[in-house]
């Protein structure tokens, strides 16, 4: 890109909604402090919005040196092209040597934006970062060709070398109100807060249910519920649960569930407070997308299945005799809450 020659330092780009930190800001912040403490750099977190200024030390608190705000009013929604025009100006002024984003709509629309703008290289949905040792380039590894291969992509020419990573697949560093940082309130002339876009008005979607990344609680069936029928007792204990349904890559691919529930490497990325794997044997690819949850709970016939290594609770035994009691226990317990 066309700029300073020394690219130093780290960046996330934090999120924010109707003026609140989004919490994919914090999850980011925790692949940058990894990543600047190998290169030994700082890292910084850039934060458009309105509103912010007050805030915007909880990034501090959870692991960046320095913070960049750009807070004014017309900024209060995400314009791609007011957003990029301001991204593209502080990475010109200060030179970022690696600059990640989540892949929410917000990162996944603006940083090929960006990148394009700046004139360099993007690798979109990672999930891993790392920093090659001997050259301290960043190692952006991302699922390809169909999710049969993980390629490893270095961006070894231009710079910043910028990513966008899936969210959920890192937790938040917890809280440390001790740690200091400096924050730097960006001002820029008027005209850059112009937008083609105009928000007429946000409808909230009522058809959908709690999304599968959002949920603290993921109901997950595997090919041991051996039928489309029976993956109902799925979508029961979730349901009494208050979860989402999830679930491995082999029951989407017979048919018994819809691709968007797929948990893992060629599906989605979750970290809920509990997830429960109900006979899903614990595939390496199927860990891939769930080890992060708090308390993992397996159901499975076999006790050797893998998925017994990676969990907090398992039960061993037959699904079709354990789901069906937890159904009607869960049932009991809450018709007795509302009997008082
Ligand atoms: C490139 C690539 C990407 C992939 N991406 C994904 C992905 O994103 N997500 C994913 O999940 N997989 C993915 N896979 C597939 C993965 O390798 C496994 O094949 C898949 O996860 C297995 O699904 P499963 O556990 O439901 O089935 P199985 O491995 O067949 O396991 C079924 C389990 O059910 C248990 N069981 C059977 N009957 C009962 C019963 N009555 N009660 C209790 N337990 C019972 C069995 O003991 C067994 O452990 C990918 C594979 C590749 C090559």
């Amino acid at each position: 890109m066309i700029g300073k020659e020394v690219f130093k330092g780290v960046w996330t780009l934090g999120e924010q909604r109707d003026g609140e930190i989004s919490s994919v800001s914090y999850e980011l912040l925790s692949w940058g402090r990894e990543l600047a403490d190998k290169l030994n750099v700082e890292l910084s977190s850039v934060i458009i919005g309105y509103g912010l200024k007050e805030k915007v030390k909880e990034l501090i608190y959870r692991g960046a040196d320095k913070v960049y705000v750009v807070d004014h009013p017309s900024l209060v929604h995400f314009k791609p092209d007011v957003y990029s025009r301001i991204l593209e100006a502080l990475v010109k002024e200060f030179s970022p040597e690696i600059f990640i984003a989540s892949a929410t709509t917000m990162g996944r629309t603006i940083m090929p934006i960006l990148a394009t703008r700046i004139g360099t290289g993007l690798t979109a949905d990672c999930t891993g970062l790392d920093i090659e040792p001997e050259t301290g380039l960043l190692l952006q590894t991302r699922p390809a060709i169909g999710g049969n291969v993980m390629a490893t992509i270095k961006t070894p020419k231009h710079k910043p070398q910028m990513a966008t990573v899936r969210p959920r697949s890192r937790k938040p560093l917890s809280k440390d109100t001790s740690r200091k940082g400096e924050v730097i309130v960006k001002e820029y002339p008027e005209e850059f807060y112009l937008s083609k876009f105009k928000i007429l008005d946000f409808v909230k979607d009522e058809t959908s249910q709690t999304p599968l990344q959002e949920a603290d609680i993921v109901v997950a069936g595997g090919k041991g519920l051996k039928g489309e029928r029976n993956f109902r007792l799925i979508h029961e204990l979730a349901q009494l649960l208050g979860g989402a349904v999830g679930a491995s890559r082999s029951a989407v691919d017979m048919g018994w569930i819809s691709y968007p529930h797929q948990v893992g490497l060629s599906g989605k990325t979750v970290a809920p407070k509990l997830y429960f794997a109900i006979g899903i044997s614990g595939a390496v690819q199927h860990l891939a997308g769930m080890s992060s949850s708090e308390t993992i709970v397996a159901i499975n016939s076999d006790p050797e299945a893998n998925i017994f290594k990676v969990c907090d609770l398992g039960i061993v035994g037959d699904l079709f005799e354990i789901v069906p009691l937890l159904i009607e226990r869960l049932r009991e317990y809450k018709e007795g809450k509302k009997n008082g």
